[in-house]
């Protein structure tokens, strides 16, 4: 059965590369009825922070990424390496190893001074070293031979093993590394795909071979190709505008839909389609299928596609978002129209919800003056007339509803004998305070009576 895992290392925010990696896991898992894992490598116990582990979480959350299995801690697992650690001891596929630091500083630069690449001699693959006396553990890495990766994406990678070395499994101190664990994890939580960047490629036919020497099956491997910034550079959160983090996107206003849909375009097409709801990229998205490049970040790409999903998303869906952004903006939508009509009427008009939100904020909250220029321009002398007729009107409307509003407006004007602009510009100004807003009756529809009488008075004050 299919099983994928996303491993981040808790060392800093959920990164937009490491959810791609998370996200094509998931979608393989999902296309092929399988499961998906969570491991969270903490080992690394100076950089891992429980901030960096909410953080991670966090960001899958909000991406609708859900495990089947996990979040396992590698902390944890202590006990579990130390014993393939001394199986592979007691089976002579590991050795201890008490070279000093001086002896492999004097090897390595022997081997520089002579253009090798600094590899470990395997000085100590004879020598009988005592478990009392300061060690580390080697794997026995095979003398000859290749291995082999049939890689889903980067195809036939061949290493032969003279160009590997005997790895360290476990340090002096006792702490297992990063192969060891990984192999061990792999191993114990029956993993049948292994989908990570590409920056691991190197250390795949290290772990192909302890795994073979604990007799498990291996893997199929898929290394992704890096995502670089809009410049072609390296994706880095000093030197580049692009947001790395996942919940930056968040913040920026940005649909976790949207944002899946821009990253799994990043390396993968079907055709030219470009806008995929997650039940298509489940059914259609194909590992076999990933592109062997880097692709670069393109931010009016994800704009454009953030602005699609506001425009076609279930509108509770994009109320549920937007609630987010309220709140930050102190915006109870308790306190005004439902969210879900203000979200339908509005989101034509903005691209993230952040903007959304800025445009509905006149909905739920009073102003208490109007912005100079503005009043100036539709509150002058000439306003004050269709404002108070129209104020009357609408104060005696039976039914606040849209074609009673309507009517009030259309009447106004008539009986003024002014055009409809000379009643709408300074009554659309006076509710909303000049944000852009959806048609006339509508926005004062939605605004309720209360807020509109208010509010003309506030503008004929
Ligand atoms: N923990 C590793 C990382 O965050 C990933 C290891 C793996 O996927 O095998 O880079």
């Amino acid at each position: 059965s299919i099983r994928t895992r996303f491993a981040p290392s808790p060392t800093g925010y959920l990164h937009i590369g490491g959810a791609r990696t998370a996200l094509f896991s998931w979608l393989h898992a999902r296309k092929h009825g399988g499961r998906f894992v969570l491991r969270v490598e903490d080992t690394d116990l100076e950089r891992s922070t429980a901030e960096s582990v909410n953080a991670i979480l966090e960001g899958m959350t909000w991406l609708g990424l859900e495990y089947d299995e996990g979040p396992f801690y590698q902390t944890e697992r202590f006990e579990r390496y130390n014993e393939v650690i001394e199986r592979l001891l007691a089976e002579g596929h590991a050795y201890r190893c008490s070279c000093s630091r001086e002896r492999l500083e004097q090897l390595r630069e022997e081997q520089m001074a002579r253009k090798e690449k600094p590899r470990y001699d395997g000085h100590c693959r004879h020598r009988d070293v005592s478990a009392d006396e300061p060690h580390v553990i080697r794997f026995k890495n095979p003398l000859e031979g290749q291995v082999v990766i049939d890689d889903l994406v980067r195809g036939r990678v061949i290493v032969q093993n003279a160009e590997l070395d005997d790895l360290i499994i476990r340090r002096t101190d006792g702490a297992p590394t990063y192969n060891l664990t990984v192999v061990v994890d792999d191993h114990d939580m029956q993993v049948s795909h292994v989908i990570r960047g590409d920056d691991h490629l190197n250390n795949t036919p290290r772990q192909v071979n302890i795994l073979k020497a604990l007799g498990a099956s291996v893997p199929v491997y898929a290394h992704l190709p890096m995502i670089l910034a809009e410049d072609g550079a390296k994706l880095s959160k000093r030197v580049h505008g692009e947001s790395v983090s996942v919940m930056q996107y968040r913040e920026e206003g940005y649909l976790p839909e949207a944002l899946l849909n821009y990253l799994v375009r990043l390396g993968w097409s079907h055709g030219d389609q470009e806008i995929f709801s997650l039940d298509e990229m489940v059914q259609l998205f194909d590992l076999g299928e990933v592109n062997n490049s880097a692709s670069s970040i393109n931010i009016s790409k994800l704009l454009w596609l953030n602005q699609q999903y506001i425009k076609n998303s279930d509108p509770d869906y994009i109320a549920h978002h937007l609630g987010y952004h309220l709140g930050k903006l102190n915006i109870d939508p308790s306190e005004g129209p439902d969210i879900v009509a203000v979200v339908e009427a509005q989101r034509e008009r903005a691209q993230t919800l952040k903007e959304l939100a800025d445009i509905c904020q006149f909905f739920y909250r009073d102003f208490d003056s109007y912005d100079e220029k503005v009043a100036n321009k539709q509150l002058k002398a000439a306003a004050l007339e269709p404002l108070q007729l129209l104020r009357r009107k609408l104060s005696e409307l039976d039914e606040w509803q849209q074609g009673p509003i309507h009517d009030a407006i259309h009447s106004t004007a008539g009986e003024l004998d002014l055009k409809m602009g000379k009643v709408g510009m300074p009554l659309r100004v006076a509710v909303t305070g000049g944000a852009p807003s959806p048609s006339l009756d509508l926005t004062v529809y939605l605004l309720g009576r209360e807020r509109t009488l208010n509010r003309i008075d506030m503008a004929l004050a």
